[in-house]
């Protein structure tokens, strides 16, 4: 039975809790409705729902500037399930598409010894020396091939593609990727989680690249299968190559289009309801918002990254709370800049700098590249992450980010005018890091949960992977689980 809510008092109420209104909670709303699940209400602390994803126009220019993700890589399952959503949010048709012909998909840069260097990005590459490799990465291949595995549960990204590929991969290709994934150090992030499928093939085969062809055997053999089991939109995805996709408007379009979809099937969204206190007992669960109104409910999904969520389990649950505490967050500040007419003389996705070369920049994407904007190059600078206190210190006020931004466009890129549109924000706590011990610390969370029987599931990405695609893999299993247990 459904009871009434009233501001100071408590009800009791038979409905699904999901605490937090990004795309972890509203994805795990949508596949509850879609399950044809009744009676669920999504708390939000602040006024709007997306959390991370937020995009934003400057009224004077009409200029889209993205403060979070702007582009989903086209990957595996994962890749394939976002697409089903989007097909049925019905937003076939929003989806920007970019080609793997695209240069923006081809072309990737490292900003080493004081210059900006293409990535190797064809298999002719693997032979030739490019700067700033000192040797031919088929010399990293020979490497993998030949070294000897180690068995082990987990390792840091860096270790890991030191030894199999050598320093120059790992200092190069690895550490600046992991700046631009999770604006995190490669010598603390695990491989186990970020990279599973590199662990697993030195585990498995003793070699990645020797993982790899099997794999791409296997994958011949199943090919038929898969096809038949993508959704239209992968399909299409699939065969016309894209490499990323984005959507018109602004990747904002997708949370809103969800919580449309939701409210209209009867989801209660409830903004600026900070959850203040939660208890969750095996036969219920009783939450307090804006420390004032409780609600209890039989089940919830806590869709909150998890320094919040051990915050509000410390004193019920104080393991679960101490393990979910232990799961670290960076700061990254991101500065959108655009500046009036073609700035850049490079064309590509954008550059990356490895963390060896000192910079208080993690790298810059060149937006306008992916998508244009009139006449207008739109560039965002990601600055900070797991460095943000060494280059900023605790509070950084905007102008200087801004200026520091501006002046490493100046320095790298040449860009000599001003910007026309700018906008500066310090995202506090934006990005967890999977550092060593990820996975099992998951695995002791999971099953914390499972063993003391509480009605409660985790979404969002605090757990099992921090892309959008994860996330909204994350809300689907939450709904899942809600489902499974009635
Ligand atoms: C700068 C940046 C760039 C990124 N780029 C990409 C990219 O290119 N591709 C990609 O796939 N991913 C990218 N990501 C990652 C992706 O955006 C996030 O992993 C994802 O948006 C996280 O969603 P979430 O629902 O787990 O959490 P969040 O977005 O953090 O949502 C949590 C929600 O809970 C609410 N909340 C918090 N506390 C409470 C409370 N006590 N009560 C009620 N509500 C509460 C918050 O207000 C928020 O709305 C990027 C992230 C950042 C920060």
């Amino acid at each position: 039975m459904l009871g009434k809510y009233y501001l100071g008092t408590c009800i009791q109420i038979r409905m699904t809790l999901i605490i937090g209104g990004g795309i972890g909670g509203l994805s795990a709303a949508h596949y509850l409705i879609k399950a044809g699940k009744k009676n669920i209400v999504l708390l939000e602390a602040t006024s709007r729902v997306g959390g991370w994803i937020q995009s934003i126009q400057d009224p004077k220019t009409g200029i889209l500037f993205e403060k979070g993700p702007r582009t989903l890589r086209i990957k595996g399952n994962v890749g394939s399930n976002t697409l089903s959503l989007i097909e049925e949010l019905g937003l076939e048709n929003k989806v920007k598409p970019i080609t793997m012909d695209h240069p923006s998909a081809k072309n990737r840069l490292i900003f080493v010894n004081n210059k900006l260097h293409f990535l190797p990005s064809s298999f002719s590459a693997l032979f030739k020396k490019t700067p700033p490799f000192s040797r031919r990465l088929v010399n990293g291949v020979w490497k993998d091939l030949t070294s000897p595995p180690k068995k082990s549960d987990d390792d840091t990204v860096y270790s890991f593609v030191e030894r199999r590929f050598g320093s120059e991969f790992a200092d190069y290709l690895i550490s600046p990727m992991i700046c631009g994934i999770c604006a995190g150090d490669s010598k603390e992030i695990s491989v186990k989680f970020l990279m599973p499928g590199l662990f697993q093939a030195e585990q498995k085969h003793g070699s990645v690249v020797k993982g790899f062809l099997t794999d791409m055997m296997q994958k011949g053999k199943h090919e038929n299968d898969k096809s038949e089991a993508l959704s239209k939109l992968s399909g299409k995805a699939k065969n016309e190559k894209w490499s990323v996709f984005g959507m018109d408007g602004g990747m904002s379009l997708l949370p809103e289009k969800i919580k449309e979809g939701i409210i209209n099937n009867g989801v209660d969204v409830r903004y600026k309801s900070e959850v203040t206190s939660l208890s969750i007992k095996p036969d219920h669960v009783r939450c307090c918002i804006n420390g004032k109104d409780f609600i209890e409910s039989d089940y919830a999904i806590s869709a909150l990254p998890a320094y919040n969520l051990a915050q509000l389990l410390k004193d019920e649950h104080s393991i679960l709370s101490d393990e979910l505490s232990k799961i670290p967050y960076v700061n990254v500040a991101v500065v959108n800049l655009a500046f009036q007419g073609k700035v850049l003389d490079k064309e590509a996705f954008g550059f990356l700098v490895p963390p060896s070369q000192g910079l208080p920049i993690l790298g810059v994407i060149f937006d306008s590249c992916n998508f244009p904007q009139g006449e207008h190059t739109v560039l965002t600078v990601m600055m900070g992450g797991k460095w943000f206190n060494k280059y900023f210190g605790d509070n950084p006020t905007e102008k200087r980010l801004y200026t520091i931004a501006v002046g490493h466009c100046r320095d790298i890129l040449g860009i000599t005018e001003n910007p026309v549109s700018h906008h500066t924000e310090v995202l506090k706590n934006c990005i967890p890091q999977y550092v060593v011990g990820h996975h099992n610390r998951v695995d002791r969370i999971f099953s914390y949960i499972e063993d003391k029987k509480l009605p409660l599931a985790l979404a969002g990405s605090s757990y099992s992977g921090i892309g959008i695609h994860d996330v909204i893999l994350s809300g689907k299993r939450a709904a899942e689980s809600v489902l499974n247990k009635k």
